[in-house]
């Protein structure tokens, strides 16, 4: 199955309560890129980046067998930049800094290797970009994950509207559904979005897990209780690409396997805050994975006889 990932190749500049990095490599396609990269083999990302963006991280990518043939370089332009600092509780971050630069006049060209994807993962990026993604499609892939952020929401809310017509999957945070839906109810504001377009709603909720919401269902999903959580940057993403790249290896997609890909997007995630940045995710193995799986699912199993 081939997967397209559309997304930022960015530097980052975090402060956590733990410690400060300074310029590191983020990104939602890098995220994404190397987290699906340990459940599917056809991965192919859709980025822009500056002379300055590090070649090594592009060789780490393509190693793990991500084709780049989307990434458009710019030799003498810079990079996307974006700084936050997380505040004690790790839930909730200040946005310091955001540097479109590449990013600002973006237009991707998908090469027509890229056309026929099976799934296509759209990860936080401006709306329109997203949507000129989806419409250069040559056929409408099985399955339209997309991804954004209350920064998009403030300057391109009608755009945002427009592509989630479009979209099979939402994935964002509870700070999120609600600007989007304007309800602070959470049951309330995914009846609010689901009329938007999307048939499934995902709402990440930090440490405190996620829902899954389909017109009928809903499905709640624990984090894991980590004893240190060192950097949350990229966690949203790391969960979604794993949650696509499960369900990249599977036959259907449906409520039910959708339930599983969560659990492995939140194991996922957990592994990518044990450290700054990218770092824990270049050197997982599949075992390590399976036991993290394991347990979530310890961690919730009950046996009540009513
Ligand atoms: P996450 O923590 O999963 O929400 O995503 C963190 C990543 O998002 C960082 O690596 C940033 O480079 C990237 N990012 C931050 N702001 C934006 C934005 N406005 N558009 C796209 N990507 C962004």
């Amino acid at each position: 199955m081939k997967l397209v990932a559309v997304g930022t190749m960015a530097f980052d500049s975090l402060e956590t309560p733990f410690g400060k990095a300074e310029r590191i490599v983020g990104g939602t396609a890098s995220y994404v890129g190397l987290s699906a990269s340990y459940f599917t083999q056809n991965i192919n990302l859709v980025s822009v980046i500056g002379g300055d963006f590090p070649s090594q991280f592009l060789s780490e990518l393509t190693a793990r067998g991500v084709d780049l043939d989307g990434v458009e370089m710019r030799k003498d332009e810079k990079s996307f930049f974006w700084a936050g600092k997380y505040h004690n509780d790790m839930n909730t971050r200040d946005t310091l800094d955001t540097q479109l630069n590449v990013l600002e006049t973006f237009d991707p060209k998908i090469p027509s290797s890229y056309k026929d994807a099976d799934y296509l993962m759209l990860g936080n990026l401006t709306p329109s970009v997203q949507h000129s993604v989806i419409k250069q499609m040559s056929k409408r892939p099985k399955l339209i994950v997309l991804d954004t952020m209350n920064f998009w929401m403030d300057i391109a809310m009608p755009e945002l509207k427009e592509v989630l017509k479009e979209v099979d999957v939402l994935s964002i945070n509870d700070e999120e559904a609600r600007q989007l839906s304007g309800d602070y109810s959470l049951m309330k504001a995914s009846k609010i979005i689901l009329d938007m377009g999307p048939k499934y709603l995902i709402i990440k909720k930090g440490e405190h897990g996620a829902l899954l919401f389909s017109r009928e269902e809903v499905f709640y999903a624990p984090a894991l209780p980590l004893e240190e959580v060192f950097d949350p940057t990229g966690a949203g993403d790391t969960f979604a690409g794993g949650f696509i790249g499960y369900l990249c290896a599977m036959e259907e997609v449906n409520f039910e396997v959708m339930k599983h890909a969560i659990i492995f997007g939140s194991a996922m995630a957990s592994f990518c805050v044990e450290k700054f940045g990218t770092e824990r995710l270049l050197n997982l193995d599949r075992k390590s994975i399976q036991q993290r799986v394991q347990q979530f699912i310890d961690l919730s199993q009950v046996e009540i006889s009513l």
